[in-house]
């Protein structure tokens, strides 16, 4: 059985990172220029009988003033749809009005999935101590099943956000 996994977040968190690491390769470009993903990029992680889709989603964090922007953002939203859990990605210590946009996304959508928030990069962060209080910051913003601070980059936790992914299924 198969179920999708949607990675949501602004422009620079480390969603492509994310997913490559997800699926221990490079099927999603990363860059460090913002944006460079524009269209859903999939990929499929198999865990014994189960099947994982991931999916790659930029452009929720966009203003909707645009006619242009909204058909961006209903192609994103919709790709919410039909997942059994959600990755919402934020960098380390760095809430920003572009992460509130796809959190007011994210509340639009059903309760039943799973969401989880994965704080990423925090490699970057030496006093790891100094994570708590954004940790409570971000807590009272959603029901969140899980938060995990986690690094992409370097693969900190990952292997969590695989069993939560392949359980929600
Ligand atoms: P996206 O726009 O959300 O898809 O972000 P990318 O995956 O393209 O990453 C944006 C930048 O952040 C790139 O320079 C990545 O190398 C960097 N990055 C991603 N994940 C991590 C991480 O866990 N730690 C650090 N230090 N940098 C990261
Ligand atoms: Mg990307």
């Amino acid at each position: 059985y198969c179920g999708m996994v949607a990675i949501i977040g602004r422009p620079n968190v480390g969603k492509s990172t994310l997913i490559n690491r997800l699926l221990g390769q490079k099927v999603s470009i990363t860059s460090k220029k913002p944006q460079t993903t524009r269209h859903r990029i999939m990929g499929i992680h198999t865990d014994g009988p189960k099947q994982i889709v991931f999916i790659d989603t930029p452009g929720l964090h966009i203003e909707e003033q645009r006619a242009i922007n909204r058909l961006m953002n209903r192609a994103a939203a919709s790709s919410l749809a039909d997942v059994s859990m959600v990755i919402f990605v934020v960098d380390g210590m760095t809430w920003t009005a572009d992460d509130e946009m796809v959190l007011s996304k994210l509340r639009r959508g059903g309760e039943e999935r799973q969401t989880i928030l994965a704080i990423n990069k925090v490699d970057n962060i030496k006093d790891k101590e100094s994570l708590f209080p954004y940790l409570e910051e971000v807590a009272k913003k959603y029901p969140f099943d899980e938060i995990l601070p986690i690094s992409a980059s370097k693969g900190t936790n990952v292997q969590r956000i695989l069993e939560l992914a392949a359980a929600s299924i």
